[in-house]
């Protein structure tokens, strides 16, 4: 059998666009040589968000320790927000063999790409504009206020997604996971 190739795989995508629910049935139909980081965060959990599943829910002053003790492969302020992915999970995974998937925001993923330029990119992208901000404001889950914050991140976000090496358009669910599958298998087997 061949040997896996353990990748870093970025997944970026606009707030809306529908990350989760394709990295849920992803997830569910991969092998598992590929792991989801748990990133760290500063927001408060949303009904049904689970500390150590979702997030890593701690606070404000805690976020600021690690970023000062260097914890972090890389970290964003995103809608008033830290958001930071731990350098030791991902070196750790790594050194495993397995392949590790980030879902991160736009200006994690530069940093990223500029630490670890082996990495694969991967942009989400949503059938337009105006589906995401009705997808985004059908969730439910944020304030007006903080649904305009993320619009405005996701037009700078879908501006660069040429600085991917895939973009994926989430029409359809079902056929962006076997998007997402095919890119995978290719990258690591
Ligand atoms: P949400 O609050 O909707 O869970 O996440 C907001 C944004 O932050 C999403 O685009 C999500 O992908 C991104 N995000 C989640 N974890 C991290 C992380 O560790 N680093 C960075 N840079 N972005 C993250």
């Amino acid at each position: 059998m061949a040997k896996n190739k353990a990748k870093l795989i970025i997944f970026t995508g606009p707030s809306g666009v529908g990350k989760g629910t394709i990295l849920a049935d992803f997830f569910k139909k991969v092998d598992n040589n590929i792991v989801y980081s748990i990133s760290n965060t500063t927001r408060a959990p949303r009904d049904g968000e689970i500390n150590g599943m979702h997030y890593f829910f701690i606070s404000k002053e805690e976020f600021e320790k690690l970023i000062k003790e260097n914890a972090f492969l890389e970290y964003a302020n995103y809608s008033e927000n830290y958001y930071g992915t731990s350098k030791k999970f991902v070196e750790e995974k790594l050194n495993e063999g397995k392949s590790v998937l980030l879902e991160i925001e736009l200006q994690g993923a530069l940093q990223v790409i500029k630490k670890c330029p082996e990495a694969v990119t991967i942009f989400i992208k949503p059938p337009s504009f105006e589906e995401l901000e009705k997808r985004l404001r059908g969730r439910h889950s944020e304030s007006e206020e903080a649904i305009k914050k993320r619009l405005i991140a996701a037009k700078e976000e879908i501006n660069n997604a040429n600085k991917f090496h895939y973009v994926i358009e989430n029409k359809i669910v079902d056929e962006a996971v076997d998007e997402l599958i095919k890119i995978y298998n290719k990258e690591t087997k």
